[in-house]
């Protein structure tokens, strides 16, 4: 995958987060040490529109304000064995409105909060390509820019992830296009405003709250005849 599995890397390096701290540097990023011969399933959540308001680039924490019920959403998902993995596109790095640290500095900050809340969060891929507005070498029509499906196609291979019990929740068709590629099952279109006519997509479902979301697990679980963690 070339230059998106690299940074891809980059970040899950720095956010392997366990419990209520951080361990910078841990040579481990599976929180919840299930068996390696366990397919885990995921909770995926694409970022602006989801667990912050999307204002546009948001790249400081004096701009992140969390959507409501995320942290009750995460939380519920690590209760029900989900490893919870972010998948952004950041094209604003390629654009050069922020850069990498500043992203990353930013996502250490939002893992903390979600440490805080009981709600830790597994690991964060984010592309910040653009086809033709990016810079130098982000300049590039990558594999991991959602509709594209390498973001999710990493995360599945780097934690031995069952993507027919996973979920996604994102607030665009572009979400839902890349999480239909990389067979995710169910596919949650967020929509807060309740504007819903037309949206479907490639969603399987289409919420106005993020509780609303709850229900999908256990379906997940009792569909696959699988035990709860
Ligand atoms: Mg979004
Ligand atoms: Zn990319």
């Amino acid at each position: 995958m070339g230059q998106c599995a690299v940074d891809a890397r980059a970040s899950l390096k720095s956010m392997a987060t366990s419990d209520a701290q951080n361990e910078w540097g841990c040579g481990s990023i599976d929180v919840l040490k299930l068996s390696v011969r366990t397919m885990a399933k995921a909770l995926f959540l694409d970022r602006d529109g989801v667990i912050n308001v999307d204002t546009g680039y948001v790249h400081t924490k004096e701009d992140f304000v969390f959507v409501d019920g995320i942290f009750d959403l995460v939380r519920t998902a690590v209760t029900r064995g989900y490893k919870v993995i972010v998948i952004t596109n950041q094209a604003g790095i390629g654009r050069g409105y922020y850069d990498e640290n500043q992203f990353l500095a930013l996502m250490d900050w939002v893992a903390a909060q979600f440490a805080a809340a009981g709600a830790p969060l597994t690991a964060v891929y984010f592309c910040p390509h653009h086809p033709e507005k990016a810079r130098d070498r982000y300049r590039q029509a990558c594999d991991c820019r959602k509709p594209e499906p390498g973001l999710l196609n990493q995360a599945a291979q780097d934690h031995r992830l069952d993507m027919s019990g996973s979920i996604m929740v994102g607030d665009k068709n572009s979400d839902m296009e890349a999480a239909r590629l990389a067979g995710v099952a169910r596919r949650v279109l967020f929509q807060p405003t309740g504007n819903t006519a037309g949206k479907m997509g490639s969603a399987t479902h289409i919420v106005n709250h993020l509780t609303e979301v709850f229900p999908l697990f256990a379906a997940v679980n009792k569909g696959r005849g699988e035990r709860s963690r």
